[in-house]
């Protein structure tokens, strides 16, 4: 599934749109130490319960992309993104960001 030859094209396509960021293990920390948040105060202002109540997500902003997606499509916690974020897409993939994503297009078609 990876592919050597995929360039990201910073559109900001895969952090937009429905669906879960999962925080798994120690990743919740982090963000809050990286924002200068206690764990308890990130997880209630940027957090939200997945849909089968076994863990978090990140909160979306009103129009649907993640809440940290910055103008110009930076990611405002980068250097401790969640794996989820860091693993697409030669971790993992959906169809649908599949179809969004320009750049895995040009290397699977
Ligand atoms: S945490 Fe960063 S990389 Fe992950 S979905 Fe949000 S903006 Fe995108």
């Amino acid at each position: 599934m990876t592919h050597a030859n995929f360039n990201c094209l910073r559109c900001g396509a895969c952090c937009r749109g429905p669906g879960d960021v999962i925080l798994r293990d120690g990743e919740a920390e982090a963000i809050a130490d990286l924002l200068g948040l206690t764990p308890h105060d990130f997880t209630a202002r940027y957090t939200r319960l997945l849909a089968d109540r076994r863990g978090l997500s990140l909160t979306e902003r009103a129009d649907g992309a993640c809440i940290f997606l910055e103008t110009g499509n930076a990611c405002l916690i980068q250097n401790v993104k969640p794996r989820q974020c860091r693993g697409f897409p030669n971790e993992w993939r959906s169809e649908r960001l599949t179809a969004a994503c320009a750049a895995l297009r040009d290397v699977i078609m």
